[in-house]
């Protein structure tokens, strides 16, 4: 039972050891507002896990020439989706941001210059993760943008500058779908009620046995050469911004750390909301 192995994870955790990283499937926005079992883990995750300083956020949905990071005192919660009950329109998650770790941010990452922000704020592959994770909204948070003009090899690489923040009491989330393809969804019941239903198409399945096995092999290099990996990964990645997330993740792993798997389950066909911690052993 993985809250029970978070929980022995933890257990023992110093505040001078590095944090774990999260990688989160965040699937559809509607999980930052129902009660269903993605949701109660991340409350769990967010009860158990030691209490960050600051979060730093690399989301699916933000994405820019070049590399942002928001440096706002107050970033705004952004309704980034249509189409969805109004209760999830009227849902706010009012996190101070962090001039300290936007600049924290932006000295420790070599690979690009990191501009500071002061339009964006916190999409939703962000907050309804948030919500959920952290309600009290009281642990300042900034994310950090995806720069479209550069391939996966390049995330990966600028991710490794990211490592030093963990020992300063950041907590890094990556927040994406390993498998997403909103294209190939399939809507048994013709509503969005079935973007949670557990569910997977023989691609979907192919590709998610094919990152675990990279993942379990730590063979990062072929996970950043993903359009490398055969028919189904193309199906499961066809376009990249859903994935960098797991690489900005898998950067930080050190030679020690292990990988546990939650939420491993695929919905709607074509979407997994397969999520891991990077964490030192129990
Ligand atoms: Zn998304």
């Amino acid at each position: 039972m993985f809250i029970d192995d978070l929980k022995r994870m933890t257990e023992h955790f110093k505040p001078t050891d590095p944090l774990p990283v999260l990688f989160v499937g965040h699937g559809s926005p509607m999980n930052a507002i129902e009660d269903n079992p993605f949701s109660r883990t991340w409350r769990e995750v967010g009860q158990i896990l030691p209490r960050p300083k600051a979060i730093l956020c690399v989301s699916a949905h933000w994405e820019t020439a070049g590399t942002h990071v928001t440096a706002m005192a107050m970033p705004r919660t952004i309704h980034d989706f249509g189409g969805f009950p109004r209760p999830l329109y009227e849902a706010q998650y009012p996190a101070p941001g962090s001039a300290w770790l936007a600049e924290e941010t932006q000295k420790s990452v070599r690979k690009a210059q990191v501009g500071l922000d002061q339009r964006w704020g916190l999409d939703h592959g962000c907050w309804s993760v948030l919500l959920p994770m952290f309600p009290q909204a009281d642990i300042p948070v900034i994310q950090l943008s995806l720069d479209y003009t550069q391939p996966a090899a390049y995330h990966y690489e600028l991710a490794k500058d990211l490592s030093a923040l963990r020992k300063k009491g950041v907590l890094i989330i990556g927040s994406g779908n390993m498998v997403h393809n909103l294209r190939r969804i399939v809507f048994q019941s013709g509503g969005v009620d079935d973007f949670n239903r557990p569910f997977a198409l023989d691609w979907a399945l192919e590709a998610d046995a094919t990152f675990k096995k990279l993942i379990a092999g730590r063979r990062h290099a072929e996970l950043s050469d993903y359009q490398a990996l055969g028919s189904a990964v193309q199906l499961a990645v066809p376009t990249p911004e859903h994935y960098l997330p797991l690489l900005y993740t898998l950067a930080l792993q050190e030679a020690d750390e292990e990988i546990t798997y939650f939420n491993d389950v695929p919905v709607g066909g074509s979407l997994t909301m397969t999520s891991l911690i990077i964490n030192q052993p129990a």
